[in-house]
Parts: C-alpha cells; structure tokens; sequence
C-alpha cells in the first residue's frame, strides 16, 4: 500500500466521524462513530428515515453498535421500537425513562447506565450526565475515543457546570441553540408554553449557547453543531448570521429539522508524525474519509 494512502487510512482509524440525521422538535437522532463502530443518541425519527439518511451519506447501519436515550420526549423515542427490534440494538436508558416513554424491550436488549459512570462500546466511550430538562430523568452525552471528544447537548434549561466542564472538553459539539429571545417573547405562543420553554427547564436560547460557547469551548474545538432549533421562535440564518460572527477558527453548522446534515471528520490537530499535512476544514479529507465509512 503507497504510503500517502496507508497514513490517510490510519488517520481515519482514529478520527470520530458524526452527523445530525434530524434536529428538532419534530426528532432528534444523532449518530457519532469511528471507522468501526459507532452509536446513535436518540432515535426520534422512523426507522425507515434513519435508513434512509445514514444510506445517502454512506454510513453503514451495521456500524450502529447501540442506541443511547437522553429522554422520554417523543422527538427523542418515536423510531426507537421498531428500530431496536429490527437490527437487535442495546438501549441505553434509565427504566425512569423507560417507564415513562411507555418502552419495552426484549430483556437482553436493555441496558441503564448511572450518571458520570463510561459506557464502553468497542472504542467509544459514552459518559452520560444529568441535565435541566422537564423530563423525569434526562442526560447529555459526552463520547470520546482516542482522546477524541464529542458532545451531544440539546433539551437544557440552562447550562449548568457539569454541561460548562463537558463542553470545555469537546473537539466538537451538538448544542442546542432553541429559541431567539426576542422572538419568543413577540410570538403568538400562550403564555404558559412561553414559561415553560425559557424557565430553567425547558431549552437553551441562543444567547444562552452562545454564551457558553464563547466562554467554555476549547481552543481545539473544530465544529459546533447548532441543533434542535425552534420552527417558530428560531431562524436558522439567524443563529448561523449569529454564532458566525464569533467563531473564529471553529466551523459552524446549524443542523436541519427537516434533513440530514453531511458527516463531519472530527480529529485532534496534533499527533506528531502520525497525522498527514493537512487542514482539518479541507473537504478532500472528509471526501476520503468518507469512502471508508
Ligand atoms: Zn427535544
Ligand atoms: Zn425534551
């Protein structure tokens, strides 16, 4: 094997690769992996639809080692059953959320996980941690693999410190990034939802994501990921218009409701002699990268 082409293939053995299949609160599912296995965090989109997207952007389903849920919320579980049963996939999910999404699965196929404690799938390490969110038991997810690290972090009422310390930590994020204050506030949604999505248990507002991204993310941070965006009370040229204004070196993505964004090659920018020359936001890398996916 030519040698340009052997270190490109040991590049792609130790990057994670992820993509958002759907973001928002019509479902959530997104897939985070390595070049041999990989999970998905939620599946609130149909099977068919998960198929579907993960086919057109050349990922393997096969790959897809376990399914984690953050919680109950249908845009959150609505494809888990039948996906779960038709390729046999571990649910990772606490039985309060389990109960309460009114889930069942075959006995071998549930799995709990405790706050803060690493799941092992293959190489992937998944920590989960408790959030803000009116649900009975809901979690974030931090995975990591060759020091490599990717958050998944929508449904927050406010971005406490566990959330600030995991974000510090991530080469790339999915942050949610809900509602525009303003149009919130001026929108025709009753009262009581109003209260509910802005009061500490609800969703983060953009100014809320972009504070936190602008005083916790890591100098090695490659992608942000804008995700779970309001229909309503949110407009994806605003938050990109937004977040593009600080981002510096940091490429920002806003995630669709309606479809599946491309997969993004997440790497760490130093491994001496390991890594081939090049920049890590050129497509050539991803393009290659992706015929091994
Ligand atoms: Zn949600
Ligand atoms: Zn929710």
């Amino acid at each position: 094997m030519p040698f340009f082409i052997s270190k490109i293939l040991s590049f792609a053995q130790m990057s994670l690769f992820i993509t958002s299949l759907n973001s928002g609160s019509n479902g959530n599912c997104y897939y985070v992996g390595n070049d041999t296995e990989a999970v998905l965090i939620d599946a609130g989109i149909s099977c068919r639809e998960i198929e579907k997207r993960m086919k057109r952007l050349g990922l393997l389903i096969e790959k897809v080692k376990a399914v984690f849920v953050s919680h109950e919320h249908s845009d959150h579980i609505k494809g888990l059953p039948v996906l779960v049963k038709k390729y046999q996939l571990p649910v990772y999910i606490t039985p309060l959320t389990m109960r309460r999404g009114g889930l069942n699965f075959e006995e071998n196929l549930f799995k709990s996980f405790i706050a803060h404690q690493r799941v092992l799938i293959g190489k992937l390490a998944i920590t989960p941690f408790p959030k803000f969110h009116d649900a009975s038991d809901p979690y974030s997810f931090v995975i990591s693999y060759n020091n490599i690290c990717v958050g998944v972090f929508t449904d927050i009422g406010v971005p406490c410190n566990e959330l600030k310390n995991y974000f510090k930590q991530c080469h790339a994020a999915f942050l949610e990034a809900n509602y525009d204050e303003d149009m919130l506030d001026k929108g025709n949604y009753p009262f009581h939802l109003k209260k509910r999505i802005r009061g500490g248990l609800g969703h983060l507002s953009n100014k809320q994501a972009l504070q936190l991204f602008l005083e916790h993310r890591a100098d090695f941070m490659s992608h942000l990921l804008l995700s779970h965006l309001s229909k309503n009370n949110n407009s994806p040229q605003l938050v990109e218009d937004l977040f593009k204004a600080h981002a510096q070196n940091v490429r920002v993505i806003v995630a669709s409701r309606y479809q599946e964004t491309e997969v993004f090659h997440i790497c760490r920018d130093e491994t001496p002699g390991e890594i081939p020359v090049y920049n890590r936001r050129t497509k050539p890398a991803l393009q290659l990268s992706l015929s091994f996916a």
